[in-house]
């Protein structure tokens, strides 16, 4: 995961550095804010707190509820209906991404590649980590 400073805005990227400049209590503050951003978007999103959120990108629909948690687009088995291989009562994630992106300005997102998730962020909060970037402790724990 990479946080490109420079693209935020100058006082979120001076908060981020703080952060890293001071990693123990840029942890704290993370496991502090972790809670409130898991309340908040698991009601709006169903969001699976992977720590690298992407909802921007995948038309505000969290790709952590596809059943092989596939970050990337949809994997072949998509049925013909547009529901999931794996849980038939399921709309495809991906079908759902595509369908919402239509309505976003910044719809072409959905296109990205995205980096492989870091597990260890995994019930971090993203907006910190996106801040900040990873501030893992000496057992990678963040
Ligand atoms: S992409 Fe990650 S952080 Fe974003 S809503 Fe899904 S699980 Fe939550």
């Amino acid at each position: 995961m990479t946080t490109a400073l420079e693209n935020l805005p100058p006082a979120i990227a001076w908060f981020g550095r703080l952060l890293r400049r001071y990693p123990r209590a840029g942890r704290q503050l993370n496991r502090a804010a972790a809670p409130f951003e898991n309340l908040t978007k698991v009601l709006m999103f169903g969001c699976n707190m992977c720590g690298q959120c992407i909802l921007h990108e995948t038309g505000m629909t969290c790709p952590m509820n596809c059943p092989k948690t596939l970050r990337d687009g949809p994997c072949g088995g998509v049925r013909m209906n547009g529901h999931c291989e794996v849980k038939p009562e399921m709309m495809c994630v991906w079908v759902k991404a595509e369908r919402r992106s239509r309505w976003l300005p910044w719809r072409e997102e959905i296109l990205r590649v995205q980096e492989p998730l870091d597990w260890r962020l995994k019930g971090s909060s993203a907006i910190l980590n996106m801040f900040s970037g990873p501030l893992l402790d000496e057992r990678g724990r963040p």
